[in-house]
């Protein structure tokens, strides 16, 4: 499938983002200063969004495969237009599907996929778990351990795992641990720990600076058993992987080169996030710049202010258009050679964090207090240039791509 990159999403994905909208209007927005107060998860939120089919898997395939190639990020910044806590709350299920669907086989994919979802009636969370607290950015420094029991064909993992979305309240986690220590990154695999599984438990949950209604906690795991069907990908394409990479095969069809693609084509979605905030931030600057008087009018007829809304605008359409781009070519099997997905997700998590400040200025003393949203929005932009790869990791990827040296 192959479809030429337009900025036209076409009727379907106009008709996608308009329900959206709508939903992220009448059921996100007027919910976000209450679970944003009660940094709690809002269950109530993801089941109305199960029931009109927002949240599951097939929503997101559909929106995957659509031809325009941007039917990802359409969804998620409207979603996170409505509000970036609630927004992750519904799509932070996503990260641990995309790992088992990248990963696994079908049958992984059959068996897992639908019980992180649950049903409309009884909604369940899943959890991706890579981050430890000795291993943010520096994966390759990660502890947990994999140990492989021959005799009853199960595997063990040890390690504690933190910033961990959805970590502990999942029903499915998705743990990444190191098989073979040696290897660095490329001694890693990744396992699904079922729901209820000994072992498996939620340490400290994180109070944090934005996002209040996501949940983040660490997760330890302590001799976890789990059968070997839960290594994602199989037994025997790990031991040819980890074959490959003992032999020095670095390279082509390597797991260093497959993860950098994944992440490649994630990124986009995770911009699109940032977008959306950053277009409510300004949404909300504009109108109050037309109506907010000071010596007479309204403070939009200073070029000042102006200026700043004309900046905030010019920057939100360029990072969508870089979004776009990038998740396009993601749909479409383009090769990143510029890392364009990193490009995408570095630009537009800096706009959110640049275009949810400026509207906080332009409130004044308004925009400091929680009676207006982009205080909120303010605080929920931080996570963008920090979370999915911060964005000097962003930088990293990008030069590298762009010089081919080993840049550090
Ligand atoms: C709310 C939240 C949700 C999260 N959700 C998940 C999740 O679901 N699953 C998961 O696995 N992880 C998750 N994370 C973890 C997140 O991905 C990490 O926080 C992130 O990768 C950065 O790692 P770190 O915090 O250890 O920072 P560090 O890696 O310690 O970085 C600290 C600073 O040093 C800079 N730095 C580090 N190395 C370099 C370098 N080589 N060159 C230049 N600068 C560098 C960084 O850019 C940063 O500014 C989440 C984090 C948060 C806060």
């Amino acid at each position: 499938m192959s479809s030429t990159f337009s900025l036209d999403p076409g009727a379907d994905q106009l008709a996608v983002r308009d329900w959206l909208h709508g939903f992220a209007a009448d059921v996100i927005r007027p919910a976000a200063a209450e679970w944003d107060e009660r940094e709690e998860t809002p269950w109530p939120i993801i089941q109305e969004a199960a029931k009109l089919g927002i949240y599951s898997l097939d929503f997101y395939a559909q929106q995957y495969f659509d031809p325009s190639g941007v039917g990802i990020p359409i969804a998620m910044e409207e979603l996170f237009w409505g509000d970036a806590g609630i927004g992750l709350s519904i799509v932070g299920t996503t990260l641990a599907a995309v790992a088992v669907l990248a990963n696994g086989t079908d049958e992984q994919i059959g068996t897992w996929t639908p019980q992180m979802f649950g049903t409309p009636d009884d909604v369940k969370v899943a959890a991706f778990c890579s981050s430890e607290p000795d291993a943010g950015s520096d994966v390759g420094a990660l502890r947990t351990r994999a140990v492989y029991d021959e005799a009853k064909d199960e595997w063990v993992l040890n390690g504690t795992k933190t910033w961990a979305t959805n970590g502990g309240i999942a029903a499915v986690h998705v743990v990444v641990a190191s098989v073979d220590p040696e290897l660095g990154t490329r001694g890693h695999a990744s396992f699904v720990v079922p729901p209820g599984t000994p072992g498996l438990s939620q340490g400290q949950k994180f109070k944090k600076h934005g996002i209040r209604a996501s949940h983040t906690a660490e997760v330890v795991l302590d001799g976890v058993r789990v059968p070997g069907s839960c290594l994602l990908g199989g037994k025997e394409k790990l031991d040819e992987r980890l074959a490959r990479a003992r032999e020095g095969a670095k390279r082509a069809g390597g797991k260093s080169n497959a993860a950098m693609a994944t992440f490649e084509a994630s990124r986009p979605a995770v911009g699109a996030q940032a977008i959306g905030i950053a277009r409510a931030a300004y949404e909300v600057a504009l109108d109050y710049a037309r109506t907010r008087e000071q010596f007479g009018r309204p403070i939009i007829d200073n070029q000042g202010v102006a200026f700043q809304l004309a900046d905030m605008k010019t920057r939100i359409d360029a990072a969508r258009l870089l979004v776009w781009r990038a998740s396009w070519m993601a749909v479409n099997n383009q090769p990143f050679t510029s890392a364009e997905g990193s490009m995408s997700k570095l630009y537009a998590g800096e706009t959110a964090k640049f275009v949810t400040a400026q509207a906080m200025q332009i409130l004044g003393g308004n925009g400091f207090t929680r009676e207006y949203p982009v205080e909120r929005m303010h605080r929920d932009s931080a996570i963008y240039s920090i979370f999915e790869g911060t964005s000097e990791i962003q930088r990293l990827v990008i030069a590298r791509a762009i010089s081919g040296m080993p840049i550090r």
